[in-house]
């Protein structure tokens, strides 16, 4: 029997996994509230595709260090890009093929794009930018 990483009660049934921040829980259904369920797949699997964004990182960095990436304030940046390209945000999240409320979080900060989309808007605002 696995116990829950949170409350440390015996987990009966299936144990949950959720995402807490950076890290992986195993909990029992109580504490599922307090991260994010992770869909459960096969171990295997499941490190796998962390392995590879940490990769897609560190080319980001490589690509950020060559110069070719935007920085920082990736959110200004593509706002200022998109006025000069007299997008309107819904329009280039039609474009992207991404949701508006996406970019909207991008324009803001609020989140970091990942690698596909970043080189999504690249692609289109590449002259604006
Ligand atoms: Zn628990």
């Amino acid at each position: 029997m696995t116990d829950c990483e949170i409350c440390g009660a015996e987990i009966r049934g299936k144990a949950q996994i959720i995402s807490v921040g950076t890290s992986k829980l195993r909990v029992c259904s109580t504490c599922v509230r307090h991260g994010t369920v992770v869909v459960e797949t096969k171990k295997a699997k499941f490190v796998q595709p962390r392995n590879v964004k940490k990769r897609l990182y560190e080319q980001m960095d490589l690509e950020i260090e060559a110069g070719q990436a935007l920085e920082e304030d990736y959110g200004k940046q593509v706002r200022n890009a998109r006025g000069k390209a007299g997008l309107k945000q819904e329009e280039l999240a039609k474009k992207i093929n991404e949701k508006q409320s996406l970019l909207r979080k991008i324009e803001n900060d609020e989140i970091s794009p990942s690698e596909e989309i970043m080189r999504k808007i690249k692609r289109v605002l590449k002259p604006f930018l």
